[in-house]
């Protein structure tokens, strides 16, 4: 007797198990680990879908109760058994159900209905064709008439134009079939994602760094290691071309590449130049596609056409079943890190499908993440370094401006007298402009304007939030303090919360320089993909002299005529009450600095703060990486924050206040009775920085602790005892050492 091992598709945590079926005779050999099935389950035996994890001719169970498998569900796709794996990798590692963490890493879960290029061709001359129209003509059959003086003029014409525009019926055409005057062809097409002829490819012979990497990277393979490597090196540096020589490498071998990209940089011009160097080996994958797109690239990775696939994290789960890198870009990039649970890290995960598929694993970034860094420090990832840019660009000359300055000299305005100045002279050079501004910290910071101080939780170290009722608070501890009317340092009465928006600069923009043609780019102007699009091809052909935006518009944008780039308020990114401000600051300050100067032109930087000691904005200023890791990794040391300790956020939500405060005072309950071999620390529960979103209260209690297998009993704890409440308006999520706010 077979029996399997089933996880049933529905969303009860009580059910979040496996239970075990048996395999009719009929459906040996048929069912596999990863099969999708229909099942009778609980006292109604009612049907519902499931998949098998496992199979296995043992069961502990009475034989005489165990239910059979129905059938296997209908159009499904089987979970390849590595995906299962990484299914309950992430399940363990950052919570959640087992089903939830399957169908994670199933983003193609069933077959879509292809879509057939119907052709109408004909098979006979034309003087045949025009005595047959001639024919139908006297018979009064008017639309085989159409079709057939149609087919003289073309003699190939698609089925749908003809059902459709020429409005001749699926019987005319039928009835011509039948007489062998025409024939129709049908050919499958995969719905492609790129839809451009291919592109001519420039090949370059690796500079002596880049060749050293390579060189390196398969001698240990060649060695039987399989390491984890980070190329840390600015932008044009030559970071890609490295990809595609490793990726070459591996396709050689007979293996397969994932390449993950953020969405925002799936642009055109990257994409474009892996198309060039490989052609039709190479597809994408990217969160606005169609199931039916979806399907087709599944289909043609199985049918072993694509080898190479580029896109966001979920990339990660294309089923190669020879992969032997996976490349992240941009490896610091918080959009990484998945925002639903299971809020797994692409980074983490990429590490293990690395190790289950026996496959190196290569970051990449000109800023690398604290984390990351962290690991080659301790030996963990191998750190290679690419030192120049080999387009021959220098870098621009960065100015800091410090807005306390400007404030005292009588300049009340959002513009340094600098920066002021720059906009001017670029404006009549014709040259371009950015000018960017930070929009994190949603509920603002309070500082001061005559000295620069910020108001910080004492117990946290990162920024109070000002919230309406006008009290000041850390969303970490919950620590709460009124509103001061003075500043706690220098006593001047100019302290107040800091707030500004990309429409505000855009107004003043116009106030002052009411000739200068702008765009604004924010998530209020491109709600589409196609205006995101439309406004950077406008801003690139030169339709206007300064784009202002969000961090949107200094990710990866290769503009020729900007030579002069304005951060409005750095203040904005290193005060977010947050402990990685710091990193996510200095990272947005290298990266808007590497838009200026991209052409001909030198660049100029202009950084406006009220702080501008800030070590992220000083070593920024001097694009020092390693003087700016060693601060903050001191930092993270001291308050044990990651990578130093880990950090957990239990995330409790509901729509009833004081339902939510009750739950997150019960699951603090668990965690104080738990007891640990090293010591972790819990802050809160307190208000989450956004309290409330959509009608939805949201607390949050943190965990501390050096080993991060503690966070995971906290985890396995709290799932546990919460299963036995039947949660029905609340619910706990867990985010392991997060990286976007909450
Ligand atoms: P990154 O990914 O670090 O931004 P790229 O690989 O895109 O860097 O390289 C930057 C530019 O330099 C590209 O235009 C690329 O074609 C070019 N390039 C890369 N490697 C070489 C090389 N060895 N010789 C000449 N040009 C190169
Ligand atoms: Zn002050
Ligand atoms: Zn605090």
């Amino acid at each position: 007797m077979l029996y399997a091992l089933v996880i049933i598709d529905i969303s009860v945590e009580v059910l979040d198990r496996a239970f075990t079926y048996a395999v009719p005779e009929k459906l040996e050999g048929i069912i596999e680990e990863g099969s999708q099935v229909v099942i009778p389950f609980g006292i109604g035996n009612k049907e519902i879908n499931g998949y098998v994890i496992e199979l296995t001719d043992k069961s502990e169970f009475d034989e005489s109760k165990i239910k059979y498998i129905k059938e296997i569900l209908p159009k499904s796709i089987k979970a390849d058994s590595t995906l299962i794996k990484l299914a309950s990798y992430i399940r363990k590692t950052y919570g959640s159900t087992q089903i939830c963490a399957l169908k994670t890493v199933m983003p193609v879960k069933k077959t879509v209905k292809q879509e057939v290029n119907k052709r109408v061709v004909s098979k006979v001359d034309k003087a045949a064709l025009s005595s047959l129209a001639e024919e139908a003509k006297r018979k009064h059959k008017n639309a085989q008439e159409r079709l057939l003086r149609e087919l003289i003029k073309y003699s190939d014409i698609s089925y749908s134009f003809i059902t459709g525009k020429m409005n001749v019926s699926a019987q005319s055409i039928a009835s011509l079939v039948k007489n062998d005057v025409i024939a129709i062809n049908q050919e499958t097409i995969y719905r492609n994602p790129i839809k451009i002829d291919r592109p001519e490819d420039t090949e370059h012979i690796l500079s002596k760094e880049q060749q050293f990497i390579v060189d390196d990277v398969n001698a240990d393979l060649n060695n039987g290691l399989r390491n984890t490597y980070l190329i840390h090196g600015i932008t044009g540096s030559g970071k890609t071309e490295v990809y595609m020589k490793l990726i070459e490498d591996r396709l050689k071998e007979g293996k397969q590449a994932i390449m993950l990209i953020p969405e925002i940089a799936l642009t055109y011009q990257n994409l474009m130049r892996f198309y060039a160097r490989f052609g039709d080996s190479v597809s994408v994958i990217h969160s606005k596609m169609t199931q039916g797109e979806r399907y087709d690239q599944y289909l043609k990775v199985k049918e072993g056409q694509v080898k190479i696939m580029i896109g966001p994290r979920s990339a990660l789960f294309t089923p190669f079943d020879n992969l032997g890198i996976i490349i992240i870009d941009e490896e610091h990039e918080s959009s990484y890190k998945a925002d639903n649970m299971p809020k797994y890290h692409a980074r983490e995960v990429a590490g293990e499908l690395a190790r289950l598929t026996d496959s190196i694993l290569v970051l990449g970034s000109a800023t690398p993440s604290v984390d990351s860094y962290y690991r080659c420090k301790s030996g963990e990832y191998k750190l290679y370094k690419l030192n120049s840019r080999l387009t021959g660009n220098t870098l621009p000359e960065v100015y800091v401006e410090d807005m306390r300055e400007e404030l005292r000299e009588g300049n009340k305005s959002v513009f340094s007298r600098r920066l002021h100045s720059l906009i001017k002279d670029r404006l009549e050079k014709h040259e371009q402009i950015m000018l960017f501004l930070n929009r994190r910290g949603v509920s603002g910071f309070v500082s001061c304007r005559e000295c620069g101080e910020v108001v910080k939780c004492p117990h946290c170290d990162v920024s109070l939030s000002l919230h309406y009722d006008s009290s000041l608070r850390c969303h970490y501890c919950g620590h709460e303090i009124p509103m001061m009317k003075k500043c706690p340092k220098c006593g001047s009465d100019k302290i107040k919360g800091f707030k500004a928006g990309t429409e505000m600069i855009e107004q003043m923009v116009k106030k002052e320089f009411p000739y200068a043609l702008v765009l604004r780019m924010d998530a209020d102007s491109t709600k589409h993909q196609e205006d995101y699009e439309a406004i950077l091809s406008r801003f690139s052909n030169r339709e206007a002299d300064i784009l202002i935006g969000t961090q949107m518009i200094v990710k990866g944008h290769d503009f020729k005529g900007v030579t002069l780039v304005g951060v409005m308020a750095a203040d904005m990114a290193i005060n977010a009450p947050d402990y990685r401000a710091g990193e996510r600051a200095f990272q947005q300050l290298v990266q808007a600095s590497g838009r200026a100067g991209r052409g001909d032109n030198p660049g100029e930087v202009v950084i406006q703060t009220y702080q501008p000691e800030h070590y992220a904005i000083e070593r920024a200023k001097e694009q020092d990486y390693d003087a700016f890791y060693e601060e903050e990794i001191a930092f993270r040391a001291l308050m044990l924050y990651p990578p130093v300790g880990n950090l957990l956020a239990v995330q409790i939500i509901g729509s009833i206040e004081e339902r939510v405060i009750k739950l997150s005072k019960v699951l603090k309950g668990y965690i104080d009775s738990m007891s640990f071999e090293k010591d972790i620390q819990i802050i809160g529960p307190g208000n989450a920085s956004l309290s409330k979103k959509c009608d939805q209260y949201r607390r949050v209690i943190y965990i501390k602790a050096i080993d991060y297998d503690d966070l995971i009993k906290i985890k396995d704890k709290i799932e546990f005892e919460t299963e036995k409440f039947k949660l029905k308006t609340e619910s706990v999520m867990f985010d392991f050492n997060p990286v976007n706010g909450f």
